[in-house]
């Protein structure tokens, strides 16, 4: 714990918990707000400016509530990756609830969650591990950043990644040592290795490791590769991706395969999705089935359908429906998911499926003023929603049955604002596919009001 001033303490109470699962508290009339902190606790806190923002960060917990749980991560209270591992499940999905619920009365929306589909595992879950690796003290340190900054929190061992991960980030430090290989300097825009990524499959067991490099040399390269593949054997593939950009995007657009075939393959209810280190694929291998499986059962297709799978990554969802549909669209701005997709329903021998490279408000606006005839409509957008104009466009196009899979409940309750002009909810399900942080997974089945 950085200490910058020991008389910037403060003994607080727990008022409640802000949407980010953080617990609130007063420090003279403002409202404040630090991780692994629960309801009614009372707790010692620090104040931290950072940038010149006021930040407290959590020194003690004088007086813990008895719905305080174990956290196994010695940085808990600093990274920003997980935020509820200190509540027990139960009151983890009772948040996650509360919240979805929340968004939607907050848009006057008649609706709660109806079901809850719970995630089998807790640790370990997460098939991408994305750290940067940084010098300090001549010591090469890595972990993830800390919340809503870009303070990198030194972690050797992550809970919600696999050993499998954790290992290699950890033998990926000891080889930088030992071959002198500089991690990048953000500030100084020095240094090599950027981030590194370790990607699974559950289904092949098959491991894809993405050394971000700021630069294409990279002279240490084969003993690099040797090194790693001697100590970390399970490694299946190792990718070097090419980013000089002073940008917090992480990956570059250049790629060089080091090692093996450059990316692993997953499988889902039946489908095997190729993965690489560009492709979006969900995090949770093992709710994501369950995830897919909720979409199909809620739109219950009759092989008669055309269907639209809107921002539709690699494909996922749409070559799941595709065998109990008449014939679906994808559509994807990201032209890279787009070949991927298109590479996968022709490896998966799905014909019925076609693949296009849109922005997808530009995409159903398109059909709406050709007036296309459409029976169902999934979307997924990122968490900023979707837009008015691609709302209004499935307004105009009325599909009978609408699938929105959302990863931001306010967003989705915003959007729901706009489809609820023809539409009516009929389900709403949360999979909790971010165990341990307060991201939440909604799924929503709306119908046309006149079909009612
Ligand atoms: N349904 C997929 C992906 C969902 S993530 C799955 O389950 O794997 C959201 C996707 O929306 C990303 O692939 C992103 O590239 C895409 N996206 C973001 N903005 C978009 C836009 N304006 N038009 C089309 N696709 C977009």
């Amino acid at each position: 714990m950085d200490i910058i001033n020991k008389d910037k303490k403060f003994n607080v109470t727990c008022i409640g918990l802000n949407d980010f699962g953080e617990g609130e508290f007063k420090v003279g009339k403002s409202i404040y707000s630090v991780n692994n902190l629960l309801p009614k606790e009372k707790a010692i806190v620090i104040e931290n400016d950072y940038q010149g923002i006021k930040k407290f960060q959590l020194y003690k917990i004088t007086s813990p509530s008895k719905l305080r749980c174990d956290v196994n991560c010695k940085v808990y209270n600093k990274c920003g990756g997980c935020q509820l591992l200190h509540m027990s499940y139960d009151n983890q999905i009772k948040f996650k609830v509360d919240y979805v619920n929340k968004c939607f009365k907050e848009k006057k929306i008649n609706a709660k969650v109806m079901e809850i589909v719970k995630a089998d595992f807790i640790d370990g879950y997460r098939n991408k591990m994305q750290v940067a690796y940084k010098l300090k003290d001549k010591d090469i340190i890595y972990g993830f950043y800390e919340d809503k900054t870009h303070r990198i929190i030194n972690n050797n061992y992550c809970q919600v990644q696999s050993k499998e991960q954790n290992e290699i980030a950890n033998n990926v430090a000891k080889i930088m040592k030992e071959l002198s290989i500089p991690p990048y300097n953000e500030d100084k825009r020095t240094g090599l290795i950027r981030f590194l990524i370790v990607r699974f499959s559950v289904y092949s067991k098959e491991i894809l490791v993405t050394i971000v490099t700021n630069g294409k040399e990279f002279k240490a390269r084969s003993e690099f590769v040797k090194r790693l593949r001697a100590r970390c054997p399970y490694i299946s593939t190792i990718v070097q991706n090419i980013n000089t950009r002073k940008t917090s995007i992480i990956l570059g657009d250049e790629e060089i395969v080091l090692f093996g075939k450059g990316y692993i393959t997953e499988e889902i209810n039946g489908i095997k999705f190729n993965i690489s280190s560009q492709t979006f694929f969900q995090v949770n291998p093992y709710q994501v089935s369950k995830l897919y499986s909720k979409v199909s059962e809620y739109l219950a297709l009759t092989n008669k359908e055309t269907v639209i799978d809107c921002y539709c990554g690699v494909g996922t969802i749409g070559m799941i429906l595709a065998p109990s549909a008449k014939v679906v669209y994808g559509v994807e701005s990201n032209k890279i998911s787009v070949l991927n997709a298109r590479n996968n329903s022709y490896n998966n021998k799905i014909k019925n499926i076609h693949f296009v490279i849109d922005d997808a408000t530009d995409y159903l606006n398109k059909l709406a003023k050709e007036n296309v005839k459409i029976d169902a409509l999934v979307l997924d957008p990122p968490r900023s929603g979707s837009t008015e104009l691609f709302l209004n466009s499935v307004n105009k196009l009325k599909p009978n049955k609408v699938c929105y899979v959302s990863c931001e409940a306010s967003t989705l309750a915003r959007d729901l604002q706009i489809l609820l002009k023809e539409y009516v909810i009929k389900k709403v399900g949360i999979v909790d596919m971010f165990v341990g942080t307060y991201h939440v997974e909604t799924v929503v089945l709306l119908t046309r009001k006149d079909l009612k």
